[in-house]
């Protein structure tokens, strides 16, 4: 009945999907466990016709041109450069810590005396990791990397974590480094925007395919069942051999024989409040106060005009498989012994050689979306069409 089956209708699962039924005409089934497709960029429209981002705010970026080509395929674009506010000493400066932050925070004589001092030491427009400027050998510049550490980072990080940066990969928190300029934006990537009609939009549009058959509300382990040891699959109590795409938790695909991988959960709190607007940008991060880590303000993502505003509080909580409102693996959590364990899983799959193991869960990579449709756009060319070639 089918050539392929994918696990997981978000970004990785679909763009995959679309590839298959587009190019080389296969037939897919795609299996997603929720009542939904789109996966964590999952968009819909709430009590007060606000549309909301389901699973947390996501703005696209990227530098990458062939993502942004394909993706523009399945969507106009809402062109939006993200602006974030951060909570500090009473005041709101902007996030990434940059040239504006540290005049709106210093004194005017010494915050030219650290501008001088940056802009010598990395250069105009450089990004430098938190963890790197405190390793800074010039005294001042260490006194402010301590300062941005301490107000920017480390409650911040505590709270979305519960580890202080040092005991995450540098990545993590280097993915919001002090920015050696006064371009307020959150990122500087070519291009960057929401689409136009939504995130679902996008998914309906690549899963229309009349190829492609959708089974929501299933877990596929209701419905296919992959022998560990010989790697033969089944799929509705048939031997099936065609390709597997699986996006779910690779530790999920092995029963968790060598121990569970840590992620990090959230608790999303929706609100819709009787005014236009709520706050002045997008986002405002609050490192130091409140249970929360964010704020953001959907109307300002997406332009959408109304006189309700909704906004979403970001709570992180610790990932728990069987606790209902828990369970959502959003994060995983980037260390040395977590990359272990994930090795070692990788090395049980390579016996699974039907299945293709793609996507944030089961790569266990904490991927921003366009590198995930880059990804599944090169798995697509390398593992299926030069297969059929
Ligand atoms: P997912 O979107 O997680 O899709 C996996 C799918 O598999 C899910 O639908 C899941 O239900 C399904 N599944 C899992 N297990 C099973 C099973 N056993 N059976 C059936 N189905 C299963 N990226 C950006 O580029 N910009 C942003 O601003 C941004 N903001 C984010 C904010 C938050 C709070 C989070 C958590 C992520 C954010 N991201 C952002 C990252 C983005 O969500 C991911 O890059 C993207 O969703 C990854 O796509 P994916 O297909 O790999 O995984
Ligand atoms: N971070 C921080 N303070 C901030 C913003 C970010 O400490 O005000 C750190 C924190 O560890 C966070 C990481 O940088 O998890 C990455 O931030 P980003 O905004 O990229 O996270 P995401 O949007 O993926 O949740």
């Amino acid at each position: 009945m089918f050539d392929y089956i994918i696990v997981g209708a978000g970004f990785a699962g679909s763009v995959m999907a679309e590839r298959i039924a587009g190019v080389i005409n296969g037939k897919v089934l795609v299996i997603e466990k929720r009542a939904h497709i789109g996966g964590n960029a999952y968009d819909r429209y709430d009590a007060k016709g606000i549309l909301v981002h389901q699973y947390g705010p996501h703005i696209f970026h990227t530098k990458m041109q062939h993502v942004w080509d394909y993706l523009s395929r399945f969507t106009g674009w809402h062109l939006y450069h993200h602006r974030v506010l951060g909570s500090v000493d009473g005041q709101k400066v902007p996030i990434p810590f940059n040239l504006n932050t540290l005049h709106a925070l210093m004194p005017k004589e010494t915050a030219e005396r650290l501008e001088s001092k940056l802009v010598k030491s990395f250069g105009c427009n450089a990004k430098i990791p938190i963890l790197r400027l405190r390793e800074s050998a010039d005294e001042d510049l260490k006194e402010l990397a301590n300062f941005v550490y301490e107000k920017f980072f480390l409650h911040y990080t505590t709270k979305q974590w519960g580890v202080s940066p040092e005991e995450l990969n540098p990545y993590v928190t280097g993915r919001v480094p002090i920015y050696v300029s006064k371009d307020d934006r959150y990122f500087q990537d070519r291009y960057q925007g929401i689409p136009e009609e939504g995130y679902t939009k996008i998914f309906e549009r690549m899963l229309g395919h009349p190829n492609i058959k959708l089974l929501l509300n299933t877990d596929y382990k209701e419905v296919l069942d992959v022998d560990p040891e010989s790697g033969a699959i089944r799929a509705f109590g048939r031997s099936f051999d065609g390709k597997l795409i699986f996006t779910g938790k690779i530790d999920e695909m092995f029963d968790y024989r060598l121990g569970e991988l840590p992620y990090r959960s959230l608790h999303f709190a929706f609100e819709t409040l009787d005014r236009d607007s709520f706050q002045e940008t997008g986002t405002v991060n609050y490192p130091n106060e409140y249970d929360f880590t964010r704020i953001t303000e959907f109307k300002r993502l997406t332009g959408q005009e109304s006189r309700y505003t909704t906004i979403v509080k970001e709570y992180p909580q610790a990932y728990e498989r069987h606790t209902p409102g828990k369970d959502i693996p959003y994060y995983p959590v980037p260390n040395s012994a977590n990359q272990d364990l994930y090795a070692e899983y990788r090395q049980l799959a390579k016996k699974l050689e039907q299945v293709i193991f793609l996507g944030r869960l089961a790569e266990y990579t904490y991927y921003d979306m366009d590198a995930v449709i880059s990804k599944a756009l090169k798995v697509f060319e390398e593992q299926i069409l030069q297969d059929k070639e």
